[in-house]
């Protein structure tokens, strides 16, 4: 089978669906790789580490000869507009929030598969997992960012000149992002609170070293696959008011919340960063243009606010660490390319619960039932 890489055309994205370690595995699997001229430079990784590990690099127009096109993120019109069917697209296109390329993927006839669709739950799919991967790499940077931001220490420091109490960190959801984000703040030395709608994560929290805060005006929001479901007005009004208590009385926060399919939740309200002290810090990473977890959070700007708060709005912080994020991004794509394909063959078999899960578009129609249901809607 062909397989072809292109040259992300995100803003600001710098990884690479494949590096030239996972190069040499597909070819020694069978298949045959192409590389778009600089696919790899954001990454550090030259178009000679590719050749040398078996691709060809070529210039975007002899993509098209390939089976699958392999991507990080969303296509452009450019390359929605050479897809064709037969042929198989794997990226990260967060279907369940844009319905219209969902569409224009669909009418290309071209299979589509979102890696971030993948059902998380499958003990199979763990390999495949590209959201767990990359908010690792996101909670670990935000933790850092965070640190390096800070005007002051994250550990206690009792030196000649003086003692230093360490920096108190809160920690705003705590799934795989906010985990890590913990961790690495603990190793800083920082003492670290967390919260979660989800109270099962408690325990994982505790683990870490951090204290769990438990909010009394807001109930267990788990949702379906291990997920948060969508608070109501009045929960969501709740939480904000008594998360502000907590936020008042700390140095750093960082946001990890998200619901699958819609806007991040807003925890931190315009009067929480009021109470702030001054030089505190927030990183946001729920900031998108569909708003973020903190109030006039911007994504991809750092802003500081009149009482002197620094909102940093971290929307993609796993393209800052796009070497390490390539690599395992690699490793989640090619093991579901390897999965799908039988007889040297991209094949969709959507009695397969891994596969039914990832294919969003396949023979000109919307093939997920969570897009179909939408595009009903
Ligand atoms: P996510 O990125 O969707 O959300 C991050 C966190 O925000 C979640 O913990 C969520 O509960 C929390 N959140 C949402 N709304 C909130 C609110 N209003 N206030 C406070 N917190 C809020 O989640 P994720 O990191 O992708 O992980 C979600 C789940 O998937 C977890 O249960 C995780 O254990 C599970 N998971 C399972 C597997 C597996 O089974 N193999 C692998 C990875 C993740």
């Amino acid at each position: 089978m062909k397989v072809a890489v292109v040259k992300e055309t995100g803003p600001a994205e710098r990884r690479v669906a494949l590096v030239p370690e996972a190069v040499t595995k597909l070819r020694s699997a069978g298949h045959e790789v192409l590389v778009q001229t600089g696919a790899g430079a954001g990454a550090f990784f030259p178009d000679e580490s590719y050749s040398e590990a078996g691709a060809s690099v070529v210039p975007a127009d002899q993509l098209a000869a390939a089976d699958a096109i392999l991507m990080v993120g969303k296509p452009d019109a450019f390359q929605i507009g050479r897809l064709r069917s037969g042929q198989a697209v794997l990226g990260m296109f967060a279907p369940l929030t844009d319905h219209e390329l969902v569409s224009q993927l669909a009418s290309t006839g071209a299979t589509a598969v979102s890696l971030d669709l993948i059902p998380r739950t499958l003990s199979r799919a763990q390999p495949m997992d590209a959201l767990t991967s990359q908010a690792n790499i996101a909670g670990y940077k935000a933790a850092l960012l965070a640190a390096a931001t800070f005007g002051r220490f994250f550990p206690l420091l009792i030196t000649a000149a003086g003692t230093a109490r360490p920096a108190k960190v809160l920690v705003l959801g705590t799934g795989v992002a906010g985990l890590q984000a913990i961790g690495t703040a603990r190793r800083l030395g920082a003492v670290v609170s967390a919260y979660d709608v989800r109270p099962e994560t408690k325990t994982e929290v505790e683990s870490l070293g951090a204290t769990f805060i438990e909010l009394t005006s807001v109930g267990a929001a788990g949702g379906e696959g291990g997920y948060a479901r969508a608070l109501t007005d009045a929960e969501r009004a709740a939480e904000q008011a008594e998360l502000a208590d907590h936020i008042a009385r700390h140095d750093v926060v960082i946001t990890t919340a998200q619901v699958p399919g819609r806007r991040p939740p807003l925890l931190v309200t315009g009067e929480a960063l009021k109470s702030m002290t001054p030089g505190s810090v927030l990183v946001d990473m729920g900031a998108s243009a569909l708003g973020g977890n903190v109030e006039g959070s911007v994504a991809g700007q750092t802003i500081v606010a009149d009482n002197g708060i620094t909102i940093i709005g971290a929307d993609n912080l796993p393209s800052s660490m796009a070497a390490a994020a390539s690599t395992m991004y690699a490793r989640n794509i090619s093991t579901l390319l390897q999965y799908m394909v039988k007889d040297a063959q991209l094949t969709v078999d959507l009695r397969d619960e891994l596969v039914a899960g990832v294919v969003i578009t396949h023979n000109g129609k919307v093939v997920h039932p969570a897009l179909a249901m939408a595009a009903a809607d």
